[in-house]
């Protein structure tokens, strides 16, 4: 669920690849472009093509073959597309004086930097070539690759005695990071001697080009720039570390829907085809994930390894350069509210410091930027929030983009994409200047934030989080290894101990809040992360005013709460014999009594099991779920549990068992015997034959991209089930026979208009033979149009108050022979009020946030699901549930005093929201509709629902009877 329109100025999702209503008028300065050519100062056999110069680019030959004298090109003519201005080589920095051995950009891509958009090929190119030429200033390291196999890459930059040295200098970080480890005096002797590492991290969203561009310049301007008066304090405090490019697959698919679109010249206009992005847009990776949400999540290659490089280095400094609206000018820190309560006040004290530099440059270079606005710092899923936990001072930057090599904003002033890649390049310069200047108190107080976070961890309340051993022991497993690869130390217990109150298991995992990284811990493992009083007093204000809320992105994450496993914060810290925790994410299973003679049983209520169902069927191993609970041989197994009878499966099965277990995380246990002493028998018809379903995932629009991304990832990649996604074009006309499952994603747009009655007619025949319709989010919205008709579901209007009722006016009706409507008497400005309230509004949107749900104990759609679920919400969907005739609520939300789990929750939204459904199936001909009134993807972090969603697929289809 989201929020289709913007409702006022001050709310803007970070990022957005739209025009900001919050129109600044203004432009760059003395760099100001000409209203009409949006250039000024260069002729025109000055003016380069932009196909030829990503040609010279891409041949790799003869970088400058040909090209650097490119004429006009009279219109007539046939020639290439794209030309623009060329940009003076002192362009990014005035009287600029570069070393001409070193090799520049043009000389290396043929162009000037700010003359065209760099593909990711080409970055490395550059980047290798200044590596080449100057290898003892500059180290280029992989650290991954995208989903595509595109190349991951950090350059370190710095004095030739820190190239030399960055393993020490690693292994001075990693002991600042960890105090504890420091012998008496080190900790001066490294502040003394370590360098300010500056971490700058490019074009996280795809369609934010210019920072990618700029750090092309920044490297070459650190390595070649004579005369700059900064460079030898810089090469002497720092060590430099550029990401150029963090989504490489992001970047060049919106680079090549740029060019596609482009004509002779660019243009501004911003419904023209070269900046008008077709979904996905270029913003997210190849999985269509926004990697500005996944910093602790880590679901995704880029940030994985990413935040390992980050934890190689602990930096001082981070900048994450992004671009925003073009009609907006630039950001940069100190953020607005709400701040996370984990980050210091020496922290703020020197984003400070950052910003009041950038400010001075920025007024020097005329440049036009804000602060205090739009830019929060809460989420720890940021590219500045996960560092900020970690004790670097991390900040955000955000260009307004070009979204192309020209933008106009809609006062009809004109940039040109050279003039973003100046000022991210001016505000990173800044950002290395006064790190180095100040780089003793910057190495100083990432120091203290590690030392004061161990003895906050031992004198606060909460002195450990424990990780019983639980019936969804592969989650437990998986949040373990998720924390301990972001340099949090989680220990399992080799034996059982008694904490709390409380005695536990070997095997469970103990999270002691005395260590450095306690604060990202609080972020993680506690339930809440609260806002300032003020700002959410300020958000009730608003509501009640009419206006938007300024809440950016969601307000609740708490990772025990997003994967369902039980975390108990314990008073004490339990000294216990225990070992690290394994970064593995999945913990091999095993099957005990491999040889056994009559079948074998994997216990449902593990994610574990899920994905061995998965896998075996895909295999063609014969599997039943049974439908109720059982006891074999003294164990009683819940409702949902999977057998495999030897009789049905071929010699071939122990060997399959065995690397499936190991593949897959379950635990199977092997019977002699199928006597069964409580409820249905094996061979009973409640053990219900599995299949392997087909599934098509509708995607391009109107679903949301993220939402269709998410499910494909956790289908494909957390399950290894492959899907068909289907552009929805084609679902209309589509003969669906060919498949088992239909998923409609999460909506941004509508449903109704991309499928119209055909579609519907199309989808109901589906069902009607036998086929299971699956529904996310929005997308149950539109089944539920009376229209539609597809689920039994109603969609909800806001409630009404008692007083809103009352002082609703009557109709406002023409009687005949009147010339107007009836008058009405306002007595005061109270009733006046009243009397406006809309007649019909949505409910309040939710910004985020983790709600409590119960499930259906005896329904075989939740059978092995635990009994409470967690589930992250957004937006205003509300439904009336199913009448017992019509249907089952199989997941519902709690009451009005345990729903709210995490985060912001208002108090309207919780009391109506409260025993609504969030999970409702309805059986219709052969088939079912499933539909999920949340997104249980979301994000593709929610592991806590990802067997509802797997249940949701093999136990429905498992109970269709679809017509062959
Ligand atoms: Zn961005």
């Amino acid at each position: 669920m989201k929020c289709l329109t913007i409702q006022t100025s001050q709310k803007w999702p970070r990022h957005l690849n739209k025009a900001h209503p919050n129109n600044l008028n203004r432009c760059c300065g003395r760099f100001r472009p000409n209203p009409e050519t949006g250039f000024r100062s260069w002729g025109r056999n000055m003016f380069k093509s932009r196909l030829m110069m990503a040609l010279i680019a891409t041949t790799a030959l003869m970088p400058t073959a040909g090209f650097a004298q490119s004429q006009a090109i009279p219109h007539e003519e046939l020639g290439a597309i794209g030309t623009v201005a060329a940009v003076p080589a002192d362009f990014y920095w005035p009287g600029a004086n570069y070393d001409p051995a070193v090799p520049s950009p043009k000389s290396v891509l043929g162009y000037q930097i700010g003359e065209a958009i760099t593909p990711h090929a080409q970055i490395i190119r550059y980047f290798e070539a200044l590596a080449a030429y100057a290898p003892d200033q500059m180290k280029i390291f992989d650290y991954g690759r995208s989903w595509q196999g595109k190349r991951l890459i950090y350059a370190a930059i710095g004095s030739p005695e820190k190239i030399a040295n960055l393993d020490a200098i690693q292994a001075d970080a990693q002991k600042l990071a960890d105090p504890r480890k420091l012998a008496a005096g080190e900790a001066e002797a490294i502040i003394a001697r370590h360098p300010a590492v500056v971490w700058l991290a490019y074009s996280v969203h795809g369609d934010e080009i210019g920072p990618a561009d700029s750090s092309l310049q920044l490297a070459y301007h650190l390595l070649a720039a004579r005369g700059d008066p900064r460079m030898a304090e810089i090469k002497r405090n720092t060590l430099v570390i550029i990401v150029p490019i963090q989504n490489p697959d992001g970047r060049d698919r919106f680079i090549s829907t740029n060019l596609n679109g482009t004509g002779m010249t660019p243009d501004g206009d911003p419904m023209s085809a070269e900046r008008d992005q077709p979904w996905p847009g270029g913003r997210v990776n190849h999985m269509q994930f926004d990697l500005n949400r996944d910093w602790f999540a880590l679901t995704q290659p880029e940030t994985r390894g990413h935040t390992a490089a980050v934890l190689k280095y602990y930096p001082v400094v981070v900048v994450d350069s992004h671009e925003m609206g073009s009609d907006r000018s630039f950001f940069f820190p100190p953020e607005s509210q709400p701040i996370n309560p984990n980050v210091t006040s020496e922290q703020l004290a020197l984003k400070n410091l950052l910003g009041q530099n950038n400010g001075r440059w920025f007024d020097q270079f005329g440049l036009p930027y804000f602060t205090r606005e739009s830019y929060d710092l809460f989420y720890p899923g940021y590219g500045d929030g996960w560092p900020t936990a970690q004790g670097s001072i991390a900040m955000t930057f955000e260009q307004g983009s070009a979204r192309g090599m020209l933008a106009k904003r809609s006062d009809g002033s004109k940039f040109a994409f050279r003039d973003t890649v100046k000022s991210q390049f001016v505000a990173v310069l800044s950002t290395i200047e006064v790190a180095a200047r100040e780089r003793g108190r910057f190495v100083r107080s990432f120091y203290d934030f590690r030392r004061t976070a161990i003895a906050e961890g031992k004198s606060e309340a909460v002195k450990s989080y424990i990780l019983p051993t639980q019936t969804d022991q592969s989650n437990t497993d998986k949040l373990a290894a998720l924390l301990s690869r972001q340099g949090i130390e989680v220990n399992r217990t080799t034996s059982n101990f008694t904490a709390c109150g409380r005695t536990f298991a070997a095997g469970s995992f103990v999270v002691s809040a005395a260590q450095p990284a306690k604060r990202l811990i609080r972020n993680l493992l506690e339930p809440d992360t609260a806002m300032e009083a003020n700002f959410v007093a300020e958000q009730q204000r608003r509501r009640r005013a009419g206006l938007g809320d300024q809440i950016y992105d969601v307000t609740g994450w708490s990772l025990p709460l997003l994967y369902n496993v039980e975390v108990v914060p314990c008073a004490t810290d339990p000294a216990v014999t225990s070992q690290k925790a394994s970064t593995a994410m999945i913990q091999p299973g095993q099957v005990i009594n491999p040889d056994a003679k009559v079948a074998f049983v994997a216990a449902s209520g593990s994610t574990a099991t899920s994905r061995f169902m998965a896998k075996a069927l895909q295999q063609g191993i014969a599997l039943r779920t049974m439908a109720e609970a059982f006891t074999l041989e003294g164990k009683t197994y819940p409702a949902g549990s999977l057998v495999l009878a030897r009789g049905e499966n071929g010699a071939d099965l122990n060997q399959k068992l065995a690397s499936l277990v190991a593949e897959t995380g379950a635990v199977l246990t092997g019977f002699d015997s199928s006597w069964v002493t409580n409820g249905p028998s094996l061979g009973s018809d409640k053990a219900i034959k599995l299949r392997n379903p087909r599934i098509l995932l509708a995607w391009d629009s109107p679903t949301d991209r993220n939402s269709a991304g998410a499910t494909r990832y956790v289908l494909e990649r957390k399950f290894g089930v492959p899907v068909t996604p289907v552009r929805m074009r084609r679902l209309a006309g589509l003969p669906l026979s060919g498949y088992d499952v239909v998923i409609l994603p999460d909506g941004e747009g509508s449903y109704g208009a991309a499928l119209g009655e055909a579609g519907a007619r199309n989808l109901r025949t589906f069902v009607q033979n036998g086929g299971v319709l699956i529904s996310l989010g929005t997308a149950t919205g539109w089944l539920a149009d009376p229209d539609v008709d597809l689920i039994g579901l109603r969609r909800e209007q806001a409630t009404v108050t008692e007083a809103e009722a009352k002082g609703r006016l009557p109709e406002a009706k023409t009687k005949a022979g009147a010339s107007g409507v009836d008058g009405v008497n306002f007595p005061d400005e109270a009733t006046y009020k009243q009397a406006i309230v809309e007649t019909s509004r949505d409910p309040t949107e939710l910004d985020g946030a983790i709600l409590r749900g119960e499930t259906a104990k005896d329904h075989w759609l939740t059978a092995g699901i635990a009994p409470t679920l967690h589930m992250m919400v957004a937006g205003s969907d509300i439904y009336r549930p199913l009448t017992a005739d019509v249907g089952d609520n199989v997941v519902r939300f709690a009451g009005p005093d345990q729903v709210k789990a995490s985060g912001i929750v208002w108090d309207d939204i919780r009391k109506q929201l409260a025993f609504k459904p969030a999970l409702a199936v309805q059986s219709r001909g052969r088939g079912y509709v499933v539909a999920f009134t949340i997104d249980p993807t979301y994000r593709g972090m929610a592991d806590g629902l990802d067997s509802l969603v797997m249940n949701a697929i093999y136990f429905s289809a498992a109970r269709a009877r679809p017509v062959r």
